[in-house]
């Protein structure tokens, strides 16, 4: 068991890659500590993990407040006392051009993507540096390494988020916190298809030619991410520092 004994938190746990990288922490052995805004889907995924015979516990927290989230991780550390590994992956899409969009539009985008990484990074780091152990792992996404077409927003948070990450691990590399990034292609979760449905006119055809943009011919699965988030949780990755993680199907290279 590559996570036996660790104690894990992901943000954004009730859905999609989060859910799924909850599932596969737990069967490695970690408690996970799983968040959501959304409490129903939250509570089913610790509900999955307890069925699979793991360990979970739901935490509900909006990751764009403050207040919420220093709850939260009281309530984790009060729980477990520790918290080795933080998964960074609460976020929402924001499709339009930036001449299309308001700005409350870009707010909320920046809120969740970007201020949902430095918070809960804010209020767990200090227990990571009294322990002097802790892999932090943050959800950027290949959108940053390439331009596409009315996704001004979301791409300029996931810009952000990879730059954070290097910046947070020059901070934090003389307490033993290892921060890396995730930068997946087009995963099909709920995210994915609600971004399709609401931007596209044919999402069929949408989807046929997002397929045909990644080198391997297909769109990844959220398990596919899990078991990268899996290797920069565990001990494998201990010589991974700043970097970003492609999870692409060879888009951004291809
Ligand atoms: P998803 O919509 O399936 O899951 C995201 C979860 O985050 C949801 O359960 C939602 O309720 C939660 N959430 C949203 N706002 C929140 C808040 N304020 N506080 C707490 N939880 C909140 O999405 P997904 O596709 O699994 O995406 C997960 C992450 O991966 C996101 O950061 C996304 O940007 C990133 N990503 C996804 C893809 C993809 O193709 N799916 C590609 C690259 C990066």
């Amino acid at each position: 068991m590559r996570l036996k004994n660790k104690v894990v938190l992901i943000t954004g746990a009730g859905s999609g890659i989060g859910r799924s990288t909850a599932f596969l922490f737990a069967s490695e052995g970690a408690a996970v500590i799983v968040n959501d805004l959304d409490e129903a889907k939250g509570r089913e995924t610790v509900e999955t993990i307890k069925e699979l015979g793991g360990s979970g516990l739901f935490l509900q927290a909006d990751v764009t407040s403050p207040e919420s989230v220093d709850a939260m991780v009281k309530a984790a550390i009060a729980e477990y006392g520790v918290i080795d590994v933080l998964f960074n992956n609460a976020g929402i899409s924001g499709v339009g051009a930036l001449h299309e969009i308001s700005p409350e539009q870009w707010d909320k985008v920046m809120n969740v993507n970007i201020r949902g990484v430095y918070l809960p990074s804010k209020y767990v780091v200090p227990h990571m540096m009294e322990r002097k152990s802790g892999s932090i792992i943050n959800m950027s996404s290949c959108i940053a390494e390439m331009g596409l077409a009315r996704r001004a927003s979301y791409s300029a948070t996931k810009g952000a988020v990879l730059a954070l990450t290097k910046s947070m691990q020059v901070d934090y590399a003389a307490y033993n916190i290892r921060v890396n990034a995730l930068l997946p292609g087009t995963i099909f979760t709920p995210f994915v298809e609600q971004y399709l449905q609401t931007s596209y006119d044919d999402p069929a055809a949408a989807i046929a030619s997002l397929k045909t943009r990644q080198l391997s011919g297909d769109t990844g699965k959220p398990e596919d991410v899990a078991h990268a988030a899996l290797f920069l949780a565990s001990d494998e990755s201990k010589f991974m520092m700043g970097s970003p993680l492609y999870i692409d199907g060879g888009v951004v290279f291809g």
